[in-house]
């Protein structure tokens, strides 16, 4: 087929193919997208319930430590207001011992209790009624109350004890309250060491799973107790640098996800502040504690999903493959149906087809419309002398002469049966027709000529016209076109006649 025109032509019906990819595409992001949130909100519930039952954890400590506090301020209150009776000093020692010390008793994990005058010497002392001279001017808490007034009560640094005594490794922390005269000078002060053990006792009564840690800090950033230790000598030191320090500091109170600055885990950090007290308690819980469940469940569901989503995209390309297939196979086929086998021009179908389509385009347009019919001479003659194959080759050449000789995109080149062929020269005048059909007649005698013949092979060529100026159907154009070539045979084949 020398031309094809779209509207008649076997073409691409839609491309179900491009369909089915963006369908599969869709569906593998719809599927992602929602297994994505799921997980996403499973994440969020997991540490949802993980910050709740910290944050209980963390009220439980909160509640024991300040109820131990509120006991160490009242043991110190008793001691201020023992300490400012007229009558003390004519007391016998064990009596004022009693008067001093009388609340004192009920305070767990009490260290020494001391009364200390306005120049930090000990006056009195829980554990000895007769007190050893000993000087306290220089701790921290000290320095504190004689410079301020309203400190309140005051928690010093976590310290080890000066004594020899058996307990002198032990890490203590002191509360203290200043003692004024009712003017408001400095008296001295009285201070109640608690050993830090309590904490450790505190902690151990709960459990929070493993590589989860229990933490006190003072609002220096400075270790009260950990459980379980992280470093071996950590009590005592500062981690105000670190910043998970400094923005639990900062929040006072709330939750985060974060890596440890020690052993590099990662954590979920819940906190709050102890009442009002300068102590802030950490509940640090471990994510592979807290996310662990969600992790496995993750892993499968992301398995699952991609397995599906991978099984789903292999389908659709096997689907996919197996559509060209069939598409090609269509086209191939619609091809075939179309062309005529022998010399692969146009067959009569399409022929009929297209010359209806072009006869339509013509009346619409009004331009005019040619007809070539073309027959060899002495056919039946050269297909004596030659056989039937040779008659073959003699039509295939005679098609690709014809079909050199059309080449614009809307001409048709068909074989109309036996040693006929068609030409349809849409926009063509009688003249354009009339130029072509010489060239083609011209051409075909120039062939080499055929083993052992004498004359080369010719055609005869009838051509008819239709302009917007004739008033003749479709089939009165054939007619004329075949009467044409009639009189070409008639007049002495070998020529072009145009009908009327
Ligand atoms: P003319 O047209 O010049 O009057 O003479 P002609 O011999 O060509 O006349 P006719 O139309 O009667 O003969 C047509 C011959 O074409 C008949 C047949 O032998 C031959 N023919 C038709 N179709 C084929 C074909 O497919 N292959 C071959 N080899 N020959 C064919
Ligand atoms: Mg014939
Ligand atoms: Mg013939």
């Amino acid at each position: 087929m020398t031309a094809s025109r779209t509207p008649y032509t076997p073409g691409r019906t839609g491309r179900p193919e491009l369909l089915l990819i963006l369908g599969s595409c869709l569906t593998v992001i719809a599927i992602l997208s929602i297994v994505t949130f799921l997980l996403i909100r499973e994440h969020a519930n997991a540490q949802q319930d993980a910050t709740r039952s910290a944050t209980t954890i963390a009220q439980l400590i909160d509640a024991d430590v300040l109820r131990t506090v509120e006991l160490y301020d009242l043991t110190l209150q008793g001691l201020i207001a023992a300490s400012q009776r007229d009558d003390l000093k004519q007391m016998p020692p064990q009596v004022r011992q009693l008067v001093l010390f009388d609340r004192s008793t009920a305070a767990r994990f009490k260290g020494d209790i001391l009364l200390l005058d306005k120049h930090g010497e000990v006056l009195a002392d829980s554990s000895l009624i007769e007190p050893k001279p000993d000087n306290y001017a220089d701790r921290d808490y000290f320095e504190a109350h004689v410079f301020d007034r309203d400190t309140g009560m005051f928690i010093s640094r976590p310290f080890k004890p000066r004594c020899d005594c058996a307990d002198s490794d032990q890490w203590r922390i002191s509360f203290s309250r200043r003692i004024s005269s009712p003017t408001g000078e400095f008296m001295g002060v009285a201070v109640a060491s608690m050993r830090l053990a309590y904490f450790d006792e505190l902690f151990n009564s709960l459990n929070i799973g493993n590589d989860s840690t229990l933490n006190i800090i003072n609002n220096d950033g400075i270790l009260l107790a950990q459980k379980p230790y992280l470093q071996s000598d950590s009590i005592g030191k500062s981690f105000a640098s670190r910043p998970n320090v400094v923005r639990i500091l900062r929040e006072g109170s709330g939750s985060f996800n974060s890596v440890s600055s020690i052993d590099h885990r990662k954590r979920l950090y819940t906190f709050s502040r102890v009442g009002n007290l300068p102590l802030t308690v950490i509940v640090a819980l471990s994510s592979t504690e807290v996310f662990g469940t969600w992790e496995r469940t993750a892993m499968v569901i992301s398995g699952a999903t991609s397995v599906l989503c991978i099984g789903l995209l292999w389908l659709t390309w096997l689907l996919c493959r197996e559509l060209r297939l069939r598409h090609n196979a269509e086209r191939e086929l619609a091809q075939l149906a179309a062309t005529d086998a022998l010399t692969g021009v146009a067959n009569r179908r399409t022929l009929d087809q297209a010359l209806r389509h072009e006869w339509f385009r013509a009346q619409r347009s009004g331009k005019p419309l040619s007809v070539l019919m073309i027959d060899a001479d002495h056919f039946k003659a050269f297909n004596d002398r030659h056989g039937h194959p040779g008659g073959d080759d003699a039509l295939r050449s005679l098609a690709k002469v014809i079909s050199s000789n059309v080449r614009r995109p809307g001409d048709m080149v068909a074989r109309y049966g036996g040693e006929e062929f068609s030409v349809i020269l849409p926009e063509t005048d009688s003249a354009g027709a009339q130029q072509i059909a010489e060239h083609i007649r011209e051409a075909v005698e120039q062939l080499p000529l055929v083993a052992d013949a004498k004359t080369p092979m010719t055609v005869s060529i009838g051509i008819s016209t239709w302009t917007s100026a004739s008033e003749i159907s479709l089939e009165q154009l054939l007619f004329a076109a075949d009467k044409a070539l009639y009189q070409a045979k008639e007049g002495g084949r070998n020529r072009v006649v145009s009908a009327g």
